[in-house]
C-alpha cells in the first residue's frame, strides 16, 4: 500500500451559497461562531448538529426550558432498529432533570427526513435528523447520519469532510491487496489510521459521558475494517474470527480534517523488568503497566507459566495450589482496553494465596498486544473506549477463533489446574458507544451501547446447571451486598431503561443484571464473566470496578470451598 495522506475541505467553509440551515459534524462552539459570522456578513444560516441532532437542537434552542413534562416522538422506521432514534437522544433526561420526558414511538414511511416531535405544555416542535440510506463498509445498506443543507422545506445531502474522510479509509481497506502467504488473511501486520478532525468533545455532566465525534470516528474505522475483511474472506457478518491484521486508528484534534493511512511493522518494545513495588491492589485507580502486573505476579507466587502473543509479547500466568476444594481459572485482559478485569485477577489472586485454599491458575492479560494499542491510544485519549485494542494482533477475539496464538496460556493454565470453573473478567463501555455514520447502533454489540451496571454473564455445560447456580447467586450476591456497586447499578439501570425499551436480562435484587446460557465445549465447565462499565473509567470508578471483580471471584471460591 502506498501512504496515503489527504487533506479534506471542511463542509462549514463552504457555508453553501442559498442555503438557509446546514447540518454538520462540528461541535457547537464552532458552528455558533460560523452563525455569528455569517450574521454580520449579512447572511441568516442556521447551523445545526447532524450527529445526535435532538439532543443538540433541545438544549440550543432551549426547546424544554421551563417545560415540567415533554412527549418526546421519536420516529421508528422500517428495516431500522426500533430504538435507534430513542437512543440518539441519550442522556437528555439528565441534562433536563426538571423536566419528565416520555418517549412514544413514531412510526414513519414517508418521503422526507425522519422527524422528531417534541411536545410540552405550552409548544409543539418538529426536529428533522439528517440521515441517509447509503452502503455501508461491506456494502449492505445503513441508515448513516449525513450532512444537509436546506433552504425552508427543501434539502439535500451535502458530503461532508466527516463522511469523506470515512468512506476514503473504507475505499482503501478494500483495495488493500491479500498477502500471497496468507490468504485467509492477515493482510497486513499492523495497519495505522490517523484522523485529525477539528471537533472539540463536549462533556456531559452525567456518569462519564461524552459526545465526542473523534471517539466515534474510532469506533467506526476500526470496526469497518473488519466488516470489510470478513465481506472480502468470505465470512458471515458478525463473524468475530476474522484475521484481518492490527488496524489502529488513532483521531486527534486539529484545524485541518486530514486522513493518513500507513503499513507499518509493529513496535515491540523490550520486555519491562518486573517492577518491585507495584501500586497497592486495594487502591489501584488507574490500568496497570506490564512491569507492575509482572511485579504482582512474583509477589503472588506459584509456578509461573506463559503464553506468547502474536508479535512475540509474553502472556504470563501463574499455578497456585491450594488446600481446598475450589479449582478456580482467573484470566483477565482477553480484551485489552477492559482494564480493570487486570486489577481484578491480580487482586483476587493475591487474596486467594494470601488464604492458601483455593487452587487456581492467574492469566490477568491475555492480549498483551491489544494492550500495548490500548496505552499508545491513551496517550491522546484516556478515556475514549478504543476497542481497537479489544482484539488480537491478528484482528481475531482471543475468545471466539481457535487458531489464535494467545489462546496457548489458556491450554497451559488448563494443564497445571482441570478448573471447574473459569473466572473470565472483562468490561465494557462506561460512556455511550455510537456508529453514526453505520446505523448508530453498533452491529453485534446492541445491548452493550449504553452502561447498565456491573454485569454478570453464566455460562455453563449441560452437565454443570447445578455448579453453574451455585456460581452465579454467589457472584449475585456479592454484588448486591456491595452498597457501592449496587448505587452505580440502580443509577445506570434508570438511565438505561428510559432509553431501551426492553431487558434483554435478568435483575438480581434490583441492582445486578445478568444473563445466562448453556454452552457445549468451552474450556471449562462453568464460566462467569464479569462485565464492568470500564472503558476507560479512572479514579474512584476504576476502584469500584477492579474491586467488584476481586469480590465476586472470592465469593465464588468461598462458595465452592
Ligand atoms: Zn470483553
Amino acid at each position: 500500500m502506498t501512504p496515503l495522506d489527504e487533506t479534506f475541505p471542511r463542509a462549514l467553509d463552504a457555508l453553501l451559497s442559498g442555503a438557509t440551515t446546514l447540518w454538520l459534524f462540528e461541535d457547537g462552539a464552532t458552528r455558533a461562531a460560523a452563525e455569528r459570522s455569517a450574521a454580520e456578513a449579512g447572511r441568516a444560516v442556521r447551523i445545526r448538529s447532524a450527529y445526535k441532532t435532538l439532543l443538540h437542537d433541545v438544549l440550543e434552542d432551549g426547546v424544554l426550558d421551563g417545560a415540567r413534562r415533554a412527549v418526546i416522538r421519536y420516529p421508528v422506521l422500517p428495516g431500522v432498529a426500533a430504538d435507534r432514534f430513542r437512543l440518539e437522544c441519550y442522556p437528555l433526561h439528565a441534562l433536563v432533570p426538571d423536566c419528565e420526558i416520555a418517549f412514544v414511538p413514531d412510526p414513519q414511511d414517508g418521503p422526507g427526513l425522519p422527524v422528531y416531535t417534541v411536545e410540552t405544555e405550552d409548544a409543539r416542535h418538529s426536529v428533522p435528523v439528517p440521515v441517509r440510506r447509503r452502503a455501508g463498509a461491506d456494502g449492505r445498506t445503513v441508515l448513516g447520519a449525513c450532512g444537509w443543507a436546506a433552504r425552508g422545506d427543501e434539502g439535500m445531502p451535502l458530503e461532508t469532510e466527516y463522511e469523506a474522510i470515512f468512506e476514503r479509509a473504507c475505499a482503501a481497506m478494500r483495495a488493500l491487496p491479500p498477502d500471497p502467504a496468507a490468504p485467509d488473511g492477515p493482510f497486513f501486520p499492523r495497519l495505522d489510521v490517523e484522523v485529525t478532525l477539528p471537533v472539540a468533545d463536549m462533556v456531559l455532566p452525567v456518569g462519564h459521558e461524552r459526545i465526542s465525534l473523534a471517539e466515534a470516528m474510532h469506533e467506526e474505522i476500526y470496526f469497518a475494517g473488519l466488516e470489510i475483511f470478513r465481506q472480502r474472506l468470505g465470512l458471515p457478518p458478525g463473524e468475530r474470527s476474522v484475521r484481518c491484521g492490527q488496524i489502529v486508528p488513532r483521531v486527534v484534534i486539529g484545524d485541518v480534517p486530514r486522513l493518513q493511512m500507513r503499513l507499518n511493522a509493529p513496535e515491540i518494545e523490550p520486555p519491562a523488568p518486573a517492577c518491585p513495588e507495584p501500586p497497592d491492589l486495594g487502591t489501584v485507580s488507574h490500568w496497570l503497566s506490564p512491569a507492575e502486573i509482572a511485579g504482582h505476579l512474583d509477589r503472588i507466587g506459584g509456578v509461573p507459566f506463559a503464553g506468547r502473543s502474536r508479535q512475540g509479547r509474553a502472556i504470563p500466568g501463574r499455578f497456585v495450589k491450594g488446600t481446598g476444594r475450589a479449582a478456580l481459572a482467573i484470566s483477565g485482559g482477553q480484551h485489552a482496553n477492559e482494564s480493570t478485569g487486570i486489577v481484578g485477577a491480580l487482586r483476587a489472586a493475591r487474596d486467594l494465596a494470601a488464604e492458601g485454599r483455593a487452587s487456581f491458575t492467574v492469566t490477568p492479560l491475555e492480549n498483551p498486544d491489544g494492550y500495548a494499542v490500548f496505552r499508545a491510544l491513551c496517550r491522546d485519549r484516556p478515556h475514549d473506549m478504543h476497542h481497537a485494542a479489544r482484539y488480537t494482533a491478528s484482528g481475531a477475539d482471543l475468545g471466539h477463533a481457535r487458531d489464535c496464538p494467545e489462546r496457548n496460556v489458556r491450554d497451559r493454565a488448563r494443564a497445571h489446574l482441570s478448573a471447574e470453573v473459569h473466572l473470565n473478567l472483562h468490561g465494557y463501555p462506561s460512556h455511550e458507544w455510537t456508529r453514526p455514520l453505520s446505523g448508530y447502533i453498533p452491529e453485534g454489540f446492541a445491548g452493550w451501547t449504553v452502561p447498565k451496571g456491573f454485569f454478570l454473564i453464566l455460562r455453563h455445560a449441560p452437565e454443570a446447571a447445578a455448579l453453574g447456580r451455585l456460581v452465579l447467586d454467589a457472584a449475585l450476591d456479592a454484588l448486591a451486598a456491595c452498597p457501592e456497586i449496587a448505587a452505580q447499578n440502580r443509577r445506570m439501570l434508570s438511565l438505561y431503561d428510559r432509553y431501551v425499551s426492553e431487558r434483554a436480562f435478568r435483575v438480581h435484587a434490583g441492582c445486578v443484571p445478568y444473563v445466562t446460557g448453556v454452552e457445549e465445549g468451552a474450556d471449562y465447565p462453568v464460566t462467569l464473566i464479569t462485565e464492568a462499565p470500564d472503558e476507560t473509567v479512572d479514579g474512584a470508578a476504576f476502584r469500584l470496578a477492579q474491586a467488584a471483580h476481586a469480590r465476586v471471584v472470592s465469593a465464588v471460591a468461598a462458595v465452592i470451598g
